[in-house]
Order: structure tokens, then C-alpha cells, then sequence
């Protein structure tokens, strides 16, 4: 099976862009995540090939990977931010993103978080429920500012990805119900400190067909000529992110072929002049990133042999919440070790703490692994269970590999707690 760009076998063993894995292992140690620049920026060209020539925004949605370093590699290459926290703004804004270029996404914004991204003058609100359009509107009136808003509607698509990650179905928590969008527009227009902008949807996470997105177009245009009936004009559409990557065999549409159908659908439909908001995740940094690991110990049973590696559920949560399938390969190729079948397990107190199963591999403790497809949804969601520092984090470009993030000890765990005198 081919290999994700920038990662390349070169005498037997594994490189991200010009540098070897096993030599970054030694240098600094497992688990390690390793992310390639140019891979990001690959997937990232993809989207503005696609976008060239429109009215365009495209909003990188940090909780994929939310590392500074990551941030600034993709603000400087043209990106704003999507964000869903208070914590991601203040990441956002010192990561160097121009505030006019985040958004702010997510069911719960508190009236803490609202006040501070109005007080920095983000871009726009993604709001997603009428009551928070009221809060917002409270919120803004009483600082004497005007808010921009979008409102997400959910198109009642199906995403045809996992339950945990599908979005757009009208029985989860996200947006707004498609009957009930004209008239949360109608209250929007009537709040004194908001200005109505824009409309979003975003239909799930790991989509590996152009067909959801386009059922989601037509719907969202339809909603769209719907409002503007009653008035309100939308200045952008966001389509949210979603777009799938390859994992294991997946064979997601290019994100520059998508938009290509997508535009025409748009030009179609007349909505071709309206400014063009994504917010991909997954897409752009999900294949750019892998994270070391080492063998610790082989435990070969009756029934399973397991492979006890020294990354966990806490650092690559992604298995155990979404029995999600990595890639798992050795930075190195042995010749003098049989293959055997192995369920690859972290030392996390947890049957759930897998990395794979049922991995045919050649390996003996000590030698280091590559769990592939680690860039998204993994540094970012890892914890601390188990009193587990979190992972050191390099940045490879070309032949030169930065660390981005220093490995987490044990004293910055206890920093913020007060023992007991
Ligand atoms: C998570 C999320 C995204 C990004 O999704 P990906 O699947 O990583 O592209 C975009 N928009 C919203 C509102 C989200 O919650």
C-alpha cells in the first residue's frame, strides 16, 4: 500500500521528508510525534487550487492539531482559524492569526468566551441555537459592540462516516433543524447588536464521498434563497470541513476535485459571486503527521500475541474511542525476524488502550514504530491518564527537524495542584 506523501522507505528505512525516523526516536526519545511541513502544505495548496480565482476564506480548524507551530505554519501559508474554545483563541491570536480571520464554531460558547472574541474583534460567529443568538446579542449590546453572525444549519444529510463523527443528521446536537432556519434567521435580524453575515453548515468528520457534500450544497442553497426573501442577504457560505483522508485503504475525492464540482453547482445555482468560508481539519493535517513508539515488550499468548509499545490511548485516543484503524510500521525493516500477528497494546491500565490489532509485523523490543495518519485528532485530544507526560512534538522541513513541543514531565503535571500541608 503506498505510503502517505512526504513519507518515503529509503535504505530500509522509514523518512519524514529528508529526515530518518529511527535517528529522530534516538535523538529525542518516544512517543514522538513527527509532522511534515511541505505534507501540510500540500494539502493545503489542494484546497486553494481549488478556490483560486473566488472569494475565499479558508478557516483551518485547530482542534485537529492545535500546536503552535502548527498554527503559525499554517497562518503564514494563508489560513484564518476555526475555533471552538476560549483556550483556541487565545492559541489562535498567539499563533499570529489576524482576528478578522477566526471563527468561532461550537455549541457552548459561555458569555466569558463571547465577550473576549468580541473584545479582539474575531471575523464571525458560528451561532448554533436560538438561545445562544440571544445570549450573543445580550452579550454584544452590553459591550457595546456588534457581533457577525452565521448560524449553522443542519442540512439533515447523511455523512456516511462513523455515528461518533457524522454531524449533519437531524438527531444530533449540531445547528439548526432545517424547518426552523427562516425563523432563527428572522430573530437574528431583528437583535440590535448583530449583523447577520453568513450561513454554515458542517456534516461530520472523515467523509470519503463527494455525494454528502454535494446533498449538503443543494440543501444549504436552498435555505439560502429561502432567507434572502425575507430580507437578510448572506455575504459568505461555509461549508464546513469533514473531508475524509486515507487511512487505510480510503479513497477520499481530492479536496481541488471536489471544489471543482462544487463551484459548478454554486455557478449553477447563482451563488457563485458569495464568498466561500471551509473549515477543514483532518484534511490538511492528517496525514502530515506520524507518532514514534517504541517496543517494550512481546507477550505472545495462546490465543493473541501482543505488543507492548510505549505509546497509549492517552497519547493516539483515537482506537479506543473510534475503534479507528493507524497504519503501524516498523522505522526500520528487519530481515532477521519472522513476521508474527500482533494486537499492538499501550501499558495504559485499560482494555481499551490498543493501537491495532491483528498486525503482521517482524519486530523485537526496542526497535521503533511508526503509527501513520497520527497529525489529526491525536496530540490534541491526548491526556494525562495515568500521570502519562504527553509526548514531545517535532516539525520536520526538508533535512531540518525542529521540536515544536517539549515532552511533558511529571513536575508540569503537578504545576497547578496544591498538595496538602
Ligand atoms: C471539527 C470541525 C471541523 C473540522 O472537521 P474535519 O473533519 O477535521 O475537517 C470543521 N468545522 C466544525 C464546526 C467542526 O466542529
Amino acid at each position: 500500500m503506498p505510503l502517505p506523501a512526504f513519507l518515503t522507505q529509503r535504505h530500509g528505512e522509514l523518512h519524514v521528508e529528508d529526515v530518518s525516523l529511527d535517528a529522530l526516536a534516538r535523538a529525542h526519545g518516544t512517543p514522538l510525534f513527527v509532522y511534515s511541513k511541505a505534507a501540510m502544505l500540500q494539502a493545503l495548496g489542494a484546497y486553494q487550487r481549488g478556490l483560486a480565482g473566488r472569494a475565499h476564506l479558508i478557516c483551518y480548524a485547530m482542534k485537529a492539531n492545535s500546536s503552535l507551530a502548527i498554527l503559525q505554519t499554517l497562518v503564514r501559508a494563508g489560513c484564518g482559524l476555526d475555533i471552538v474554545s476560549g483556550g483556541e483563541l487565545e492559541r489562535a491570536l498567539a499563533a499570529g492569526c489576524a482576528p478578522e480571520r477566526i471563527i468561532f464554531s461550537g455549541v457552548g460558547k459561555t458569555r466569558a468566551e463571547m465577550r473576549r472574541a468580541l473584545a479582539v474583534g474575531i471575523g464571525c460567529f458560528n451561532v448554533e441555537s436560538r438561545a445562544e443568538l440571544a445570549v450573543l446579542d445580550e452579550v454584544a449590546r452590553a459591550a457595546g459592540r456588534r457581533a457577525r453572525v452565521s448560524i449553522r444549519v443542519n442540512p439533515d444529510v447523511d455523512a456516511r462516516t462513523h455515528p461518533y463523527i457524522s454531524t449533519g443528521l437531524k438527531d444530533n446536537k449540531f445547528g439548526i433543524a432545517h424547518d426552523e432556519v427562516i425563523d432563527t434567521y428572522r430573530q437574528a435580524a431583528a437583535c440590535e447588536s448583530l449583523d447577520v453575515v453568513g450561513i454554515d453548515c458542517h456534516i461530520g468528520s472523515q467523509i470519503t464521498q463527494a455525494g454528502p457534500y454535494l446533498d449538503a450544497l443543494e440543501r444549504v442553497l436552498d435555505l439560502v434563497e429561502a432567507i434572502e426573501l425575507t430580507g437578510t442577504r448572506l455575504h459568505h457560505i461555509d461549508f464546513g470541513g469533514g473531508l475524509g483522508i486515507d487511512y487505510h485503504g480510503d479513497t477520499p475525492p481530492a479536496a481541488d476535485e471536489l471544489w471543482a464540482k462544487l463551484l459548478q453547482r454554486l455557478d449553477v445555482r447563482g451563488f457563485g459571486d458569495r464568498q466561500i468560508m471551509i473549515e477543514p481539519g483532518r484534511s490538511i493535517v492528517g496525514n502530515a503527521g506520524v507518532c514514534l513508539t517504541e517496543v517494550l515488550y512481546q507477550k505472545p499468548g495462546e490465543h493473541k500475541n501482543f505488543l507492548i509499545v510505549d505509546a497509549a490511548m492517552n497519547d493516539l485516543p483515537r482506537p479506543a474511542m473510534y475503534q479507528a484503524y493507524h497504519r503501524i510500521e516498523p522505522v526500520r525493516s528487519r530481515t532477521d525476524t519472522t513476521a508474527l500477528t500482533w494486537d499492538v497494546v499501550g501499558p495504559v491500565c485499560e482494555s481499551g488502550d490498543w493501537l491495532g490489532r491483528d498486525r503482521e509485523l517482524a519486530v523485537q523490543p526496542g526497535d521503533v514504530l511508526a503509527v501513520l495518519s497520527a497529525g489529526a485528532y491525536c496530540m490534541s485530544m491526548a491526556s494525562n491518564y495515568n500521570t502519562r507526560g504527553r509526548a514531545a512534538e517535532v516539525l520536520v522541513d526538508g533535512a531540518q527537524a525542529t521540536v515544536i513541543r517539549q515532552r511533558e514531565t511529571a513536575a508540569d503535571q503537578m504545576r497547578l495542584e496544591t498538595p496538602l500541608p
